[in-house]
């Protein structure tokens, strides 16, 4: 009895230290205790990680829907959820360009790990521009970005090993989800005819894309948008767009679309008429709580709306 009485009391006092524990915590932004605190750059590496930890996990995202990464630049508000995550992760290949210096700098005393890293070199891009750069948009190609998320469980695995394995059932399942989302996108772009398989867009997020699915990839930007469209390039743009007769190009959720208003005018102006295809998630999804506020809804809606426009698209003489 006295035993039950003692455990009894010994309850009630752990629910006790418990509950303050709680209040204590719930001062900053929602962190529950016990969750390791994660906190991703971007919304793509956010839900990869949600995917992956689920129930033992609380994530934030630095950059919201809609956000360029880019040209993003932390908040202070973003320096104090870095400073408090018990782990950190980026995608790297300076796609986080204006964040580096400071993630670098938090990595001396935090666990802060580029999950891009995990595509091996031989896989990757260079840049045209500045050959011993990479192209950092992986996500565009399903099966590199099913290596990151690999990375994100052997992450999460040498964070909080006592879960290893629901991390690994969990990244085997949401991996096996990408790779269905692949295998209906790849037979939804090879019903477009192949003269048709060009895709213009206003920076170049999707060489990866591209590659995999054998579109020609044509961008108004190069693969950052840090710098400015220049007037020659859209000039050489509409010149090709006329010449070819592409009659669809597409503007980026989270980049300006002034650049391809510029290509649609300039086209007219020859005469030959070009429509804005729809909207792609280049680099940020969707708003949270829709289907394309998430990684495979992201590239559902990408090839769903490529496929259409330029199916719909007039076919060249
Ligand atoms: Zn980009």
């Amino acid at each position: 009895m006295r035993y039950i009485e003692v455990r009894a009391r010994k309850a009630a006092l752990m629910l006790m230290i418990g509950i303050v524990a709680y209040f204590a915590c719930s001062g900053h932004a929602g962190a529950a205790a016990g969750k390791i605190q994660v906190v991703a750059t971007t919304g793509m590496l956010a839900d990869a990680m949600q995917e992956v930890g689920g129930e033992f996990v609380e994530v934030a995202a630095l950059m919201g829907s809609g956000v360029d990464p880019h040209t993003y630049r932390q908040t202070r508000s973003d320096i104090a959820a870095l400073r408090r995550a018990d782990l950190i992760v980026w995608h790297g290949l300076r796609l986080e360009a204006q964040l580096q210096p400071l993630l670098d700098k938090l990595s001396a005393r935090q666990t802060v790990v580029a999950l891009a890293q995990a595509v091996p070199k031989e896989r990757l891009l260079s840049d045209a521009n500045n050959p011993d750069w990479f192209d950092p948009h992986i996500w565009m190609d399903p099966g590199l970005w099913r290596l990151v998320v690999d990375a994100a469980r052997d992450a999460l695995i040498a964070k909080d090993p006592e879960h290893e394995r629901q991390y690994r059932d969990n990244a085997k399942r949401y991996n096996q989800a990408i790779a269905a989302a692949h295998e209906s996108n790849r037979k939804l772009l090879s019903s477009v005819p192949p003269e048709k398989r060009v895709l213009v867009t206003a920076h170049d997020a999707f060489r990866y894309f591209g590659r995999l699915y054998g579109y020609e990839v044509l961008g108004i930007q190069g693969i950052s948008t840090e710098s400015e469209a220049s007037l020659h390039r859209i000039e050489q743009l509409v010149r090709l767009l006329v010449e070819r007769r592409i009659n669809a190009i597409f503007v980026e959720f989270s980049v300006s679309d002034r650049a391809m208003r510029a290509l649609v005018e300039g086209a007219a102006s020859r005469g030959h008429r070009v429509v804005i295809g729809g909207e792609l998630y280049s680099d940020a999804m969707g708003r949270p709580g829709t289907r394309e506020g998430t990684y495979i809804g992201m590239i559902e809606h990408n090839a769903r709306t490529i496929s259409q426009a330029l199916i719909q698209a007039p076919a060249k003489p």
